[in-house]
């Protein structure tokens, strides 16, 4: 995908504070976080949001998951985190490629939705 950001920095065509990397997945911090620990982790490959995913696309899904603890820990949120996959206009998805935020640290991260 020429034009969708995350797909340039999987390129290095723009910076990213990385934090992990492996064949399937890339780790990086949010540009604007929104808690002391907050990380972004993406499938290489790109895939438009959760809801274009395929079984194929089950295990790179896994590996986000997988991963995600380590990250946490070693990144500042060692007694638990968040993950968030915010997909499409209703989840309030904003870059189309598939990501899920890491969020965490020192402090509970507070409620899981605002209140409406
Ligand atoms: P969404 O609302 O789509 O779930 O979240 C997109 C996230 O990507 C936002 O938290 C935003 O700060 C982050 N983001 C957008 N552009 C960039 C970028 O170029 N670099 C990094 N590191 N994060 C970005
Ligand atoms: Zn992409």
């Amino acid at each position: 995908m020429e034009n969708c950001i995350f797909c340039k920095i999987v390129r290095g065509e723009i910076p990213a504070r990385k934090a992990y990397e492996d064949d399937r997945v890339l780790a990086f911090h949010d540009i604007h976080p929104q808690r002391p620990t907050h990380l972004l982790v993406i499938p290489k490959k790109h895939i438009d949001s959760l809801a274009q995913a395929t079984p194929e696309d089950e295990a790179v899904l896994g590996r986000m998951l997988a991963v995600s603890q380590q990250l946490a820990r070693d990144n500042g949120s060692p007694d638990g985190f968040r993950c968030i996959i915010n997909t499409g206009r209703v989840g309030g998805q904003e870059v189309a490629h598939l990501h899920m935020h890491i969020v965490g640290g020192p402090d509970p991260v507070g409620p899981m939705l605002k209140k409406i």
